[in-house]
């Protein structure tokens, strides 16, 4: 996949989320020549100054890739392609994020889901590296999946919404969840704010030993089962603030092991898991080289 990159490509990146927007350009993923953070507030202003970083650089980038925040529509024959669609965020339903960018700038775009951009920028330079079939899964302030299949992100009728499946009940487990659309879906029962919701105190303040981590764990497996049962990827890496919490890695996988029984014949699945369900490999810019790392895949 790298091999196909041009060298001297200029690559730009726009990480597009819900609290903040990253941009750079560079040769990712070691020589980046410029970034800036901001945050993101109404569609003008932010796409303005989304603009300005590219119009201020010596040069404009080859091309950029967007990951961003959802629902959007990321089919490229789509007329609407480019487009944050029925997000219940203020102000931003039917932007057409991607084509300002394009028409403003004149350049190709590449535009993805936020999940699938870090799953493509693990593949490429983190800890998905030599996995062509590889999901990403981040726990934060929402639960959201993206997945290579072949070394491709996959799309279907809109995108995977990994983070709304449905999952049995822990134990003794009567929360009545915290996703508006249902209640108790496994970004209802586990994302950040569930858990300070149904605790009452943040989920980084909880402790290690705190009844609350088993529950999480309790979701964060089922889930990985039933993904591991659907799209059977090489490898998993979990990303987001909720799995800063490192004992969570162990617990849950024992917990898949535990569940999956042996049925599926991989060592990975059995005494490799450690090496299996891991964290992600690319630090702070994880998100914003994914979404230079989007339009690799296409160059
Ligand atoms: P976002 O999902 O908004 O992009 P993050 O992935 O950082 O951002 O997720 C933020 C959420 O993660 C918050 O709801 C917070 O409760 C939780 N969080 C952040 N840091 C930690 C931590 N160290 N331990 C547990 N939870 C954390
Ligand atoms: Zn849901």
């Amino acid at each position: 996949m790298i091999s196909i990159v041009k060298s001297d490509s200029l690559i730009g990146g726009i990480e597009a989320g819900g609290t903040k927007f990253v941009c750079a350009i560079g040769h990712p993923p070691n020589d980046i020549q410029a970034l800036e953070r901001f945050p993101t507030t109404t569609p003008e202003e932010t796409l303005g100054r989304t603009l300005d970083f590219f119009q201020n650089q010596p040069r404009l980038p080859d091309s950029i890739g967007i990951a961003t925040f959802g629902p959007a529509d990321v089919h490229p024959d789509s007329e609407t392609y480019g487009y944050i669609t029925s997000t219940p965020k203020p102000g931003w339903s039917n932007t057409d994020l991607g084509g300002v960018i394009s028409r403003e700038l004149q350049l190709p775009i590449v535009f993805d889901t936020d999940v699938n951009g870090a799953a493509v920028g693990e593949y490429l330079w983190g800890n998905g590296q030599g996995t062509k079939n590889l999901l990403y899964l981040t726990i934060g302030t929402g639960i959201g999946g993206g997945a290579l299949v072949n070394g491709k992100p996959i799309h279907g009728l809109v995108h995977p919404e990994m983070g709304h499946l449905f999952l049995p009940r822990a134990e003794g487990d009567d929360y009545e969840g915290y996703c508006p659309f249902h209640g108790t879906c496994l970004e209802g029962m586990a994302c950040g704010p569930a858990i300070e919701d149904r605790w009452g105190i943040p989920a980084k303040s909880m402790p290690p030993d705190h009844i609350g981590w088993s529950f999480e764990a309790h979701y964060i497996s089922l889930a990985l089962v039933n993904l591991i049962l659907t799209l059977s990827p090489e490898r998993i890496i979990l990303g987001g603030g909720v799995m800063q919490q490192m004992h969570l890695f162990p617990s849950i996988r024992s917990r898949v092991v535990s569940h999956l029984n042996g049925y599926v014949q991989a060592s990975e699945l059995t005494y490799e898991i450690d090496q299996y369900i891991i964290p992600p490999g690319l630090g702070s810019k994880a998100g914003v080289l994914g979404a230079m790392g989007l339009t690799i895949q296409f160059l």
